[in-house]
């Protein structure tokens, strides 16, 4: 069997060869030569040409004239795709369909004649009923015996007296009842049909047509006519319609002033200055003009012609080929103008196709929408966990506080039990005192002749004595109170005077020289008074005890307030013998105490006061020797 001679019959020497020479890049592309030389062995060497085929497509109105153009496009492609013969397809137009006063065909006949004298195309296949009625007419001078397909015409327009045995008829049916019981189904409250057709006398045919068809509903409609205006006024009058009304696009050729309109501009424009929804039964106009409806589909008509040619091409007689005329295919809508005009899908007839259906924000978006609900979701929960989590803090920060305070006050009371022998002798000095003056101002009335101004004196050191002895206790039941943590705007300074009232008489008592040096400038501060006064005088009796424990000669206690920035400072220093270098770190832990009956809480507590007031607290060693403890709390600004 010979083989197809090909670049395929490349040798595996003139590989090796080129191997040897390095060139890889050409031998890798021989090799894929000799590959697909194998592949194709099997096929045979010489395919018959075929000869092509010659087919005159004749249009009605022009290349671009919907809705013929788009069938013809149609049908052009459909013919390419299935022909089994290369095609040379020829295309004419017949121009004088579109002049409302045909002039005379003659040039066009002579024009047509000398291009196909002598070589006839093997198919003619006309575009519309002008061009069918065109090529029936003069078949006998320009195509005698060349087979025809004449589609796209309207069943009505088909002119059967002249079809010979070499015609097929691919017909359609425009059913106009059909498409105007559409626009009643879906917008019911309907009064007045604006019918936008054109002035050529194929559509003046159709005006005649179409208004005989309708009389069964004249008494539901009214129909207005515009095929004697200019195309112009039509879209000036399309944009103020009365409520009710709707577009019917039939055809738009050649307007009443001549004006031709190609392509689907004209449909276009109508549509952009319409208040009203306009309706064809033309697929071609529909897809961003028309609602929809019952149609023509190019599909079929396009099927039914291809048939045809193909058939006929092949050798198949014309007249064994026989068409129904076509109808219209099952109702499309357009989603866009459903909504535009408000029509409720439900008002669709069944079965209705829905096309152009905007994707929702979900559908477009999906992915994204995802991906944002998943990061809501989880920012809610980290929130709402935060919340939660804020809400317990809050809780145990308001029961801390609680058993700091309860903490504190048992701790108070150990203070002042510390404090009471020397209380009991601060307020026996003026009750003693008080007893005394009393029992001299009795003896004194007694006598004949009383010194008055004397008595008054008394009086005055008895009520002085008084004032001293109610100090006292104000001041022990104040430290004592059994008070909620609660924060007040104070004068510090007077916080710490305070203080130092209560613990003054254990100095005394202990010969222990307590002083106090207060701030020259006011100290404001926010904070529990009774807390803060607790944290003085547990450092100034640990202070008292540091020094009595050591028996020091020494024995001072020196209480300072100072205000370093926007900090205020209370310092207690004593000459006790300080705090042991290794004890430093663990004098303010809980329960850390050299003492032998020591609890080792005081410290423990204070900071934790300290701290719940937003302050500090620190303890070291003075050069001189002794301790020296610093509470150091924001000032208010
Ligand atoms: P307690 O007084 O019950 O021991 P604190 O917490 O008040 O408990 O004190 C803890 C320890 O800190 C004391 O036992 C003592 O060793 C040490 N300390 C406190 N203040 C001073 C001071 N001014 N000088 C020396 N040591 C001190």
């Amino acid at each position: 069997m010979s083989r197809r001679v090909t670049i395929g019959s490349v040798k595996p020497w003139a590989v090796a060869a080129a191997l040897r020479r390095c060139d890889l890049l050409f031998a890798l592309l021989l090799l894929a030569c000799v590959l697909s030389a194998s592949a194709r062995a099997d096929e045979p060497d010489v395919i018959p040409r075929r000869e092509a085929k010659r087919v005159l497509v004749l249009h009605s109105f022009g290349r671009e004239f919907r809705p013929w153009s788009e069938y013809a496009r149609s049908i052009k492609a459909e013919l390419e795709r299935r022909s089994p013969w290369p095609l040379d397809i020829q295309e004419h137009t017949l121009l004088t369909a579109r002049f409302n006063n045909p002039g005379p065909e003659a040039p066009f006949i002579e024009y047509l004649a000398s291009l196909y004298q002598g070589s006839l195309p093997d198919i003619v296949i006309s575009i519309g009923a002008p061009a069918a009625r065109f090529v029936q007419r003069y078949r006998g001078k320009l195509f005698p015996g060349t087979p025809m397909v004449l589609t796209v015409v309207e069943e009505r327009l088909v002119n059967r007296s002249d079809l010979t045995g070499d015609d097929v008829v691919v017909s359609v049916r425009n059913d106009f009842m059909a498409a105007f019981k559409n626009i009643l189904q879906v917008m019911p409250d309907t009064r007045t049909v604006a019918v936008v057709i054109g002035a050529s006398p194929l559509e003046k045919y159709w005006i005649d047509e179409v208004a005989r068809e309708l009389e069964p509903l004249a008494d539901r409609l009214t129909i207005v006519w515009y095929s004697d205006l200019s195309f112009e006024e039509i879209l000036k009058r399309a944009a103020k319609l009365p409520p009710h009304t709707v577009l019917f696009w039939g055809l738009m050729s050649v307007d009443a002033a001549g004006i031709v309109h190609e392509g689907d501009i004209a449909l276009r424009s109508l549509h952009a200055v319409a208040n009203a929804p306009i309706f064809s039964y033309q697929e071609p106009f529909f897809g961003g003009s028309t609602v929809g409806g019952p149609m023509h589909s190019t599909a079929e008509t396009t099927q039914k012609t291809v048939d045809a040619a193909i058939r006929i091409l092949g050798g198949e007689r014309p007249s064994s080929i026989k068409y129904q005329p076509i109808g219209f295919a099952p109702p499309k809508y357009d989603w866009r103008e459903l909504q535009r005009w408000g029509i409720s899908e439900s008002n669709l007839p069944a079965g209705s196709e829905i096309l152009f259906r905007e994707p929702t924000m979900w559908e477009s978006y999906r992915w994204q929408m995802l991906l944002i609900t998943a990061i809501i979701l989880v920012q809610a929960g980290l929130i709402s966990g935060l919340l939660h989590e804020r809400r317990r803090r809050q809780i145990a920060e308001v029961e801390s506080r609680q058993r700091l305070a309860e903490l504190a006050h048992a701790n108070r009371y150990s203070a002042v039990g510390e404090l009471t022998t020397s209380i009991a002798h601060e307020l026996n000095q003026p009750l003693g005192s008080i007893l005394t003056n009393t029992e001299t101002a009795e003896l004194m009335l007694k006598g004949a002749s009383p010194d008055l101004d004397e008595i008054g004196q008394i009086l005055a050191d008895i009520k002085r004595d008084d004032q001293r002895a109610s100090e006292v206790i104000r001041r022990l039941r104040s430290v004592l109170r059994k008070s909620p943590f609660e924060v007040q705007n104070l004068e510090l300074n007077g916080t710490v005077w305070e203080a130092i009232g209560l613990a003054a008489a254990v100095a005394d008592g202990r010969r222990i020289t307590l002083s106090y040096v207060p701030a020259i400038s006011d100290l404001p501060v926010k904070g529990d008074p009774v807390q803060l006064q607790q944290v003085i005088l547990n450092l100034i009796i640990n202070a008292m005890d540091a020094i009595s424990d050591a028996d020091m000669k020494k024995r001072e206690v020196s209480v300072t307030t100072y205000r370093a920035g926007n900090q205020a400072e209370i310092r207690i220093a004593d000459t006790g013998p300080g705090i042991a270098a290794g004890d430093l770190a663990n004098v303010f832990n809980p329960f850390f105490t050299t003492k032998p009956e020591g609890m080792g809480m005081g410290l423990a507590i204070a900071k934790t006061i300290v701290e719940a007031h937003h302050g500090t607290m620190a303890a070291e060693n003075l050069p001189a020797g002794g301790a020296l403890f610093t509470v150091r709390l924001p000032i208010m600004r």
